[in-house]
């Protein structure tokens, strides 16, 4: 298709492929999971109707994506490791967790119901995500021991506070009473106060879940004698070990030891300078204004599956506009957002204290909240059709760094929402009047626009100015002040011409 003269602003956009030999980890957790189990009434210290669902996700994310080989969980995080020689997203950092998170999203949302069923969901939940990088097997059996480690000590301080909320104390009290306790304080707690003995509470709770491809003998058809035939099949299954960092359950497991490696010896104390690496990230240039865009996966499938009206279905635009307006409610630093098709563009304000935090946390939250209210959403733009299978979408985050530049960015994204309306509403049109798909194509191939929109008015009599706008010109949803009140409100206008800009001084200032 043809190219416009914004194309340069793609330049921006930096490489970040993770390079072998390292091995790929992402990992998510919950945003503000506190306040969701408040909101939704989960049980504490642990809910495990929740934890379930947290592990059928995660399977789920595993049988989807086979790359991913082990992935280990606890409350409200999960961890996932590819194989060593992926080429998942042509191994690209911000591609593979953001649409990994978006996934986990998805199911999470979906499945809701069926594990915690009579609770209704308040608000769409969200996770972030993030890629660690392992150059060694040693890094990653540090992590996974560093992970396991910290479920042991959370829960083990939550099942103490809990049981003294349960018996009377404030929240207030009894972190109080908790502060600078030690493991054998807490147990001792347990024990003499309120009669438990921590190591009978469920593995879930005390080691987490690990999801594992394990091969298991499974009866695939019975001979003529009635016989059963066996065949050593895989299969997906969710464990809970104690020790997923040592040699006696890692080095045990065929499949892990081919891809990964084997465990050398068993790591007698986790190294701080390891934990430092595992939670460091660069951080976003300063003063250049952050765009992040997301874009649907495989969503010319997912219309298909749907039965998306082509060239254009508006009740999908209108999902994916009331999708933006929920982030820009939920990330008051996202000052303008622009859509089309299956992706949107968030621009966050420049200096905003979201560009301090990890560039990884901003776009995979976004990209989740995102995902999340789409499937929330989805009835109430399309009633008569079932969601059948989840959808996801994969984000990055690119920092320009003049305003030009971004206004060059946002005519790219313009300019591109042209070229294809055109040329999809030419192409089916010319399907619709009983052209066959490649045939419309060699008919389309090379022409320009004034072409197409000959072709449109003397073939259809069609206008394709008088077609709408949003289908045209995209939609932008920002901030606007009415009244003395600020609300978010959807345009579909021209957002290359200085006008629109002039009317609205305050967005890029
Ligand atoms: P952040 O956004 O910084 O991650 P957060 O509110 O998610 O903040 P966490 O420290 O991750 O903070 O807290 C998660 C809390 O949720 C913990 O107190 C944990 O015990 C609780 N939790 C996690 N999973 C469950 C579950 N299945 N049932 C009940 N409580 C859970
Ligand atoms: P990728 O995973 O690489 O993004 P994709 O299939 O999502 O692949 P895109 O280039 O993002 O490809 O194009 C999105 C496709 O989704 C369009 O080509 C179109 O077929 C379909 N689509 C998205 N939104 C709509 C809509 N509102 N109406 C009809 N079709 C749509
Ligand atoms: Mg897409
Ligand atoms: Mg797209």
């Amino acid at each position: 298709m043809a190219n416009s003269k914004y194309e340069y602003v793609k330049s921006f956009e930096v490489e970040d492929e993770i390079v072998l030999p390292h091995v790929i980890v992402v990992r998510l957790h919950a945003r503000d999971y506190l306040r969701f189990c408040k909101a939704h009434e989960l049980r504490r210290p642990y809910d495990e109707e929740a934890l379930d669902l947290m592990n059928s996700c995660a399977e789920f994310v595993q049988r989807k994506y086979p790359d991913i080989l082990f992935s280990y969980g606890f409350n409200d995080e999960y961890s996932f490791v590819f194989k060593k020689k992926t080429k998942f997203y042509e191994r690209r950092a911000s591609k593979i967790f953001s649409l990994i998170t978006s996934c986990f999203t998805s199911v999470f949302v979906d499945k809701w119901k069926e594990f915690l069923s009579g609770r209704e969901l308040k608000y769409p939940p969200s996770f972030s995500g993030q890629v660690i990088v392992c150059a060694t097997v040693d890094v990653l059996q540090h992590y996974l021991a560093w992970r396991q480690h910290e479920c042991y000590i959370a829960n083990q301080y939550s099942a103490c506070f809990w049981a003294l909320v349960s018996h009377g104390r404030t929240e207030k009290e009894a972190e109080d009473i908790l502060k600078d306790t030690k493991k054998q304080e807490q147990n001792e707690m347990l024990h003499q106060q309120f009669n438990i003995n921590y190591n009978n509470l469920p593995k879930i709770f005390r080691w987490g879940s690990c999801v594992l491809l394990m091969e298991v003998e499974a009866i695939v058809k019975y001979d003529k004698d009635g016989c059963p035939v066996k065949r050593l099949k895989k299969q997906i299954s969710t464990v809970h070990s104690q020790d997923i960092a040592r040699r006696t359950f890692w080095n045990q497991k065929p499949s892990l030891v081919k891809e990964l490696g084997s465990f050398v010896e068993d790591i007698k104390r986790i190294d701080k300078d390891y934990i430092k690496y595992f939670q460091s990230e660069a951080k976003l240039m300063p003063y250049t204004w952050a765009v992040i865009r997301i874009d649907g996966c495989h969503f010319h499938k997912f219309a298909d599956v749907h039965k998306f009206e082509k060239p254009n279905d508006e009740q999908a635009l209108k999902l994916m506009n009331e999708c933006a307006v929920g982030v820009l409610d939920e990330f008051r630093e996202v000052i303008f957002s622009y859509g089309v098709s299956d992706e949107y563009s968030f621009i966050l304000k420049r200096s905003s204290h979201l560009q301090r935090t990890n560039p990884s946390d901003i776009v995979s939250s976004v990209v989740s909240f995102f995902t999340s209210m789409y499937v929330m959403k989805w009835k109430a733009f399309f009633p008569l059709t079932d969601l059948v299978c989840q959808p996801s979408f994969d984000g990055r985050v690119v920092c320009y760094p003049s305003t030009e530049i971004l206004r060059d960015y946002l005519s790219w994204r313009q300019v591109d929402c042209h070229i294809n309306n055109q040329y999809n509403t030419c192409f089916w049109m010319l399907v619709k009047s009983g052209k066959s798909r490649s045939d419309a194509q060699q008919i389309l191939k090379g022409t320009q626009s004034q072409e197409k929109m000959e072709l449109l008015a003397n073939n259809f009599g069609i206008d394709y100015n008088t077609i709408g706008e949003m289908l045209r010109l995209g939609s932008s949803a920002f901030w606007e002040e009415e009244n003395g009140c600020s609300k978010i409100v959807v345009q579909h206008c021209n957002i290359i011409d200085d006008g629109f800009w002039g009317a609205h001084p305050c967005i890029l200032a």
